[in-house]
């Protein structure tokens, strides 16, 4: 039994869990006994805040009802992205459990604790997932992106559309997602639009070569004791709360954002909260250090670099390197701007976000009036 499992995940393709970290880039490696071809996958790392905020100022917008059909879409529409790394997957029905059980492992190094507990019937295909303090859901008290996601990656596996549930009672303390066909069907993944692109990984090459000044990898920051690892597993940033996630994620937000025509809210909701964060963690005076804290931040979290230059009278801000994304930069743009404007008072616009050449790599860069730097 043991050597016919072997097998059959090598023939699979499990993303990580090896963490490989430079400055301005993190990749979680495939594991070998999982793969026979090695592929590398990019990981960001994201304040649970940004994406807690948005959700509440979502449900001042538009209420609950809403927010949650939105939000249970991105989940699903993550999960189903998430699946589609590892190709077409052919999983033998006796193999299920255990296939379930090791991508929710994974999940759970991502501050899913609301996946504690599996229990899965092969019989029924019901799927039931217990836990408590679940990323995002302990903060909105809404488990829709949790369901959606187990949805999305249950319907992937078993090749069969199975919805899911959040049932989470006196969250934070006991969350509750449950799966099983009976329950309508309510939305069906795009799978062809979410699937990986075939240039993965040329597009998202190895870190930049060149020294660049206040770039800084996750691990450094370990050691800096500015990002802190609990007990528990869970990652903090000077006290605020990271969650590693593929950088496909914001984006598949932003998509769905604009599929409800509520795309600004989304963009004032980022730049507002990332404001609110840089006023916490930027601990310098001048705003030349606190540009330098911003470098080192991004840098670390595997956003690539920021580099500022001047050109005639104006200054730019170019994001390097930063992680591919087929669904564009909107939520990215303003997750940096929020910074941004904390650190110098408004006083410079989003100018575009344009490809570099032949490479399908994309920079986006601000205008920054007259700014000094
Ligand atoms: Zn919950």
């Amino acid at each position: 039994m043991k050597n016919i499992r072997i097998t059959i995940f090598k023939k699979l393709f499990f993303p990580k869990t090896v963490l490989i970290d430079s400055p301005g880039l993190i990749t979680s490696k495939t594991n070998k006994r999982f793969s026979s071809k090695e592929k590398h996958k990019r990981i960001i790392f994201d304040f649970e805040d940004v994406i807690a905020d948005l959700y509440n100022d979502t449900v001042r917008a538009f209420g609950h009802k809403k927010t949650e059909e939105l939000w249970y879409k991105v989940g699903k529409d993550v999960g189903t992205a998430y699946m589609s790394f590892s190709g077409k997957l052919n999983i033998p029905a006796f193999l299920i459990p255990t296939t379930l059980n090791i991508i929710f492992d994974i999940l759970k190094t991502s501050g899913a604790s609301g996946f504690d507990e599996i229990k899965y019937n092969a019989k029924t295909r019901n799927l039931i997932l217990s836990g408590s303090d679940n990323g995002y859901c302990r903060k909105t008290q809404s488990s829709s992106m949790a369901a959606g996601l187990v949805s999305g990656i249950l319907s992937y596996l078993l090749k069969q559309n199975i919805e899911a549930e959040g049932k989470c009672k006196d969250c934070p303390k006991q969350c509750l997602i449950i799966a099983k066909p009976k329950i309508k069907p309510t939305y069906v993944s795009n799978t062809k639009k979410l699937r990986t692109i075939l240039e993965y990984n040329k597009v998202n090459p190895a870190p930049v070569k060149k020294q660049l000044t206040n770039s800084n990898s996750f691990s450094d920051l370990l050691k800096f004791k500015k990002i802190h690892i609990s007990d528990r597993g869970k990652v903090s940033y000077l006290g605020n709360i990271i969650i590693p996630t593929s950088p496909e994620f914001i984006e598949i937000i932003s998509y769905n954002y604009d599929s409800f025509s509520c795309k600004e809210i989304l963009g004032d909701s980022v730049k507002n909260a990332t404001f609110r964060l840089a006023s916490k963690v930027f601990l310098q005076k001048e705003k030349v250090k606190k540009f330098c804290e911003l470098q080192s931040l991004f840098s670390a979290l595997g956003f690539g670099h920021i580099l500022m230059r001047k050109a005639g009278k104006f200054t730019y801000l170019d994001l390097l390197g930063q992680p591919f994304n087929k669904y564009g930069y909107y939520f990215l743009s303003n997750y940096l701007e929020g910074f941004l404007e904390f650190i110098y008072e408004k006083n410079f616009q989003l100018k575009k976000i344009r490809n570099k050449g032949q490479q399908i790599r994309t920079f986006v860069y601000f205008e920054c009036g007259s700014v000094n730097i």
